[in-house]
């Protein structure tokens, strides 16, 4: 029997939004299409992630992406390129 992959809108991806509110560190959503998170933001290092092209006609899927890219990035404290502290 196939078994399916994981597909888009599988998932539970609300859960997983919400995690990402209650973690230390928070994703913040910085431009909305419509209901679709176009552009996030993480709070602690304000690192941006754009939700691709190709997803923002699927607001979950758009979540899904952003909610990728901050689970996978590595918090980097800005190194003098622009804050001072
Ligand atoms: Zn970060």
């Amino acid at each position: 029997m196939a078994h399916e992959p994981l597909k888009g809108g599988f998932f539970p991806f609300v859960s997983l939004w919400e995690n990402a509110f209650m973690a230390k560190r928070i994703l913040r959503v910085l431009k909305w299409l419509g209901t679709t998170p176009a552009v996030a933001v993480c709070e602690s290092c304000r690192q941006q992630f754009k939700a691709p092209m190709s997803v923002l006609t699927k607001t979950r899927d758009a979540q899904a992406s952003l909610q990728q890219q901050f689970d996978t990035h590595k918090c980097a404290p800005a190194t003098g390129a622009t804050a001072r502290e």
